[in-house]
């Protein structure tokens, strides 16, 4: 399962460098000078996807190296297809005994069911089982015949449940423990692991002394700062159904932003889109979407909170972006209606 879902998110990935190399006015530079201070760029193939930092001052290049390494390691704790990962050892546990996990698990782990808790399960990272079903645990998604049956669904969904995940800490910031209650459950990291990666890569910058630098893992982009002329940086949100155009531009500083779409991981099936998201409530993919868009102030809320409310839609999610200090959303319906929460930043839409 090493190269699991690469290849869909090259294409995605390419778009996105080609967005930020974009807003810093060069194309594929390594290194290259603004307002006397040197932007540094590294690209690293990772977490299945490209990872591009880009980071200004004097130490920036061994700053970036050391944040690509604590993404790897972090990443090691997460990838449920990665045998040896922590979240494979809770799965792999399942029905059985408590699980030894780590403080970045932990943190993980916890901001996970607070906002599967908040949505009532729309969100839901023991979503595993349906995602096996519908033929997403695997690189190239696909389902036999008609796929899934009522009945293979309505099993599947036995086995999905947030509330069945223990979860204890002895310390606040410390390791702990988890366990899924039942054997045949399953954790999957997909809708936090990038964001949570790319969130240890901010604070190892941070800790380098890096005042102004981005971090883009996939769909999800943290920002540290502003750009070094004391602007934000800016951020383009690709149109999901047009390939090369941009639905509009978000300033980001000390915030993160995170997309999920059904442009990427999918197939058709009589007619009809099935994508990788999947409404824990129905056992069904969410088809109402085409994408959504989250700022937050973390990679992990934003990852988390885009997969959440791509299945909650417009309506639920604007009222949970509302009730969040520090968040707000752009949403596209299935049918290219554009919503926004009353908070998203900037409300000129170009496409
Ligand atoms: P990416 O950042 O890779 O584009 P998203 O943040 O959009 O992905 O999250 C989608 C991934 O989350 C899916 O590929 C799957 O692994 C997982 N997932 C799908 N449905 C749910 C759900 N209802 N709750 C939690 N995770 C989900
Ligand atoms: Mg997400």
């Amino acid at each position: 399962m090493k190269n699991f879902r690469y290849s869909i998110y090259e294409a995605k990935s390419a778009y996105l460098l080609f967005s930020l190399s974009f807003f810093l006015g060069f194309l594929s530079a390594d290194i290259c000078t603004a307002d006397n201070a040197t932007l540094v760029t590294q690209q690293r193939q990772m977490l299945h996807t490209f990872v591009e930092i880009k980071a200004y001052g004097d130490n920036a290049g061994a700053a970036i190296s050391a944040a690509f390494d604590e993404m790897e390691r972090v990443n090691r704790l997460l990838n449920n297809y990665d045998n040896t990962s922590e979240i494979s050892a809770i799965n792999k546990n399942a029905g059985g005994a408590s699980v030894n996990i780590s403080p970045e698990t932990v943190e993980a782990l916890q901001a996970a069911l607070k906002f599967s808790s908040l949505s009532g399960g729309a969100l839901d990272i023991t979503v595993g089982p349906l995602l096996r079903l519908w033929g997403f645990a695997q690189e190239i998604p696909s389902t036999k015949g008609a796929g899934p049956h009522a009945e293979e669904i309505k099993k599947a969904r036995l086995y999905v449940d947030y509330r069945s995940l223990e979860l204890q800490q002895a310390v606040s910031g410390g390791a702990g423990t988890a366990r899924l209650v039942k054997k045949g459950m399953w954790i999957d990291a997909g809708s936090f692991s990038k964001g949570y990666c790319a969130d240890r890569a901010i604070a190892v910058l941070k800790k380098q002394g890096i005042r102004s630098a981005l971090v883009a893992a996939g769909g999800t982009i943290c920002a540290i700062g502003r750009k070094t002329d004391g602007s934000k940086w800016k951020v383009a949100v690709r149109h999901p159904r047009k390939d090369d155009n941009f639905m509009t531009f978000v300033p980001l500083c000390d915030a993160s932003i995170s997309t999920s779409g059904d442009y990427e991981r999918f197939y058709e099936k009589n007619g009809r889109r099935k994508g990788h998201i999947i409404d824990p409530r129905t056992g069904n993919p969410v088809e109402r979407m085409q994408s959504v868009s989250v700022i937050a102030a973390t990679g992990l809320e934003s990852d988390l909170l885009s997969t959440t409310l791509f299945v909650l839609g417009p309506a639920e999610g604007s009222r949970l972006m509302d009730s969040l200090p520090g968040t707000s959303a752009l949403l596209v319906s299935h049918d290219g209606k554009i919503s926004m929460s009353e908070k998203w930043p900037e409300k000129v839409i170009l496409y």
